[in-house]
């Protein structure tokens, strides 16, 4: 358990100093009614794919996708990986999202369906529960057991039966011991003279009594944005306070797999150096968070496996993810795209996207279309301030021109590269000279196959 805890203190650390390709992506971006919203959660364009994506989001919300897939079909640099770490998001904030390249799998150091097996259990969290003492000043979320309805002008509020056999839970945001204890006591007083509802979140003035809502527990506000997935939580039956709090720690399958195959498996995290793990500690591993699950000590996390190339697979690797599918606690699988007709490696057979017949049937696709230059310029906006770059308003267009006739992703590339030119030469805002220096110096895919065909005969064959 203490290694499980060092483990999420790490990744929380890792998760807020990477900027990554898609570290402006927060989810896909859509309204209540899972409309595709223009520009929303660091997500641009690409409506229809967003939307059909939004309606996948209700299916596994419902439960409805087992045993199936989703494909996600486009030219490179549409956003497939994008929109997959957008669903992910919209998941929720544990939800694990792990990718891997189709080309990826073929490696020396293991056999393509060991490498496929792990990227499915990167893809499948846990969330543990443990208990341990409160610590003074810390925030924690108090939940009170108590009946829901109540009796005058209380807890009345909409979609709320005054049933008094009804039961729920009320919460409290604290941030000291004194308070929890305190303030405990009032609340169950002042909550029916109140208008607070089952899973409402609220203050509680300690001097005048007086309740404040914050918003409800389910989904985002930044009234209550300490109250995170790592949230400390006190439950109480009413009348009765408690000093232990629940600690939740969540982490991957694959994470418990590496710490428990070798010593120096806590390192092999970092260093990616995991090597095969024997089938038995699998084994005991699912025997013990089988365990867990029934004691309650523990919740399974279904996350989101984006398998990126997916022409690359070869039959083999096609039957394995066939099977892989059936299993109960498999992730949700998005698989990407950006080939035609084409051979399914390991056979004579050319079909839709080098995907064999049965698995396509499996599959829910969707297509991405090619970015308007609007799209990008926007994208590119969102990508100056994600990496904290300031440009000027004719080196953003001339980067959307870029962009528009070379690649999103190219461009995306030319923004950090510029930003050094323009450190280089001590200046505080990227200008157009910066752009065209590194559009000088780095080529794009045409350029640069332009000047092998020039220069062919120079290369060795
Ligand atoms: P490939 O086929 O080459 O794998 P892809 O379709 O997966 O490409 P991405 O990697 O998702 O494309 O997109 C390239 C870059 O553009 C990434 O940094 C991505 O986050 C960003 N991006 C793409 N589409 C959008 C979008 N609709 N909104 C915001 N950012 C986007």
């Amino acid at each position: 358990m203490a290694e499980l805890k060092r483990l999420s203190e790490s990744r929380d650390l890792t998760r807020i100093e990477r900027i990554g390709a898609h570290s402006h992506i927060r989810g896909l971006g859509l309204d209540s009614a899972l409309e595709a919203r223009a520009v929303s959660e660091g997500m641009v364009g690409q409506q229809s794919a967003r939307k059909a994506s939004g309606l996948m989001l209700q299916l596994i919300r419902e439960g409805k996708i087992a045993g199936r897939a989703i494909l996600l079909a486009g030219q490179p640099g549409t956003g497939k990986t994008a929109i997959a770490m957008g669903l992910a998001k919209s998941l929720g904030q544990e939800t694990p999202f792990a990718t891997v390249s189709g080309s990826e799998l073929f490696s020396l150091e293991m056999s393509k369906t060991e490498a496929l097996t792990q990227a499915f259990r990167r893809a499948i969290g846990v969330r543990i529960k443990e208990e341990a003492e409160i610590i003074e000043g810390e925030v924690v979320e108090l939940t009170i057991d108590r009946p829901v309805a109540a009796t005058g002008s209380g807890a009345s509020g909409s979609g709320q039966s005054s049933s008094a056999s009804k039961t729920g839970k009320l919460t409290l945001k604290t941030t000291d011991m004194e308070t929890v204890y305190d303030l405990g006591a009032k609340m169950i007083e002042a909550l029916t003279k109140e208008k607070v509802q089952s899973g409402d979140v609220i203050t509680l003035d300690k001097a005048s009594g007086k309740v404040t809502k914050l918003g409800r527990s389910i989904g985002r506000s930044r009234d209550y944005d300490a109250i995170g997935p790592h949230t400390k939580f006190v439950r109480c039956p009413e009348g009765e306070l408690q000093k232990r709090k629940e600690v939740v720690h969540c982490v991957t399958l694959h994470e418990i797999d590496v710490i428990n195959s070798r010593t120096q498996g806590f390192l092999a995290l970092f260093t990616g150096d995991t090597g095969e793990i024997r089938a038995e500690v699998r084994e005991q591993i699912d025997t013990k968070v089988a365990e867990w699950r029934e004691e309650g000590k523990a919740e399974i996390v279904p996350g989101v496996l984006f398998i990126d190339e997916v022409h690359m697979l070869d039959i083999e690797c096609f039957s394995f993810l066939n099977r892989a599918l059936e299993n109960d606690m498999a992730p949700i699988l998005v698989i990407a795209t950006n080939r035609g007709i084409t051979t399914i490696r390991g056979t004579n057979y050319k079909s839709p996207h080098g995907i064999p017949a049965d698995f396509l049937d499996r599959l829910l696709i969707i297509c991405t279309q090619p970015y308007t230059e609007e799209d990008i310029r926007k994208i590119l906006d969102i990508r100056c301030e994600e990496e904290d770059v300031e440009m000027s308003k004719d080196a953003k267009v001339l980067l959307t021109k870029i962009g528009a006739e070379t690649s999103l992703r190219y461009a995306i590339y030319l923004i950090t590269a510029a930003a050094l030119a323009c450190q280089k030469r001590r200046g505080k805002i990227v200008e157009m000279e910066d752009i065209s220096r590194v559009y000088q110096l780095f080529l794009d895919v045409k350029r640069s196959t332009q000047y092998l065909m020039e220069y062919q005969s120079r290369y060795m064959f």
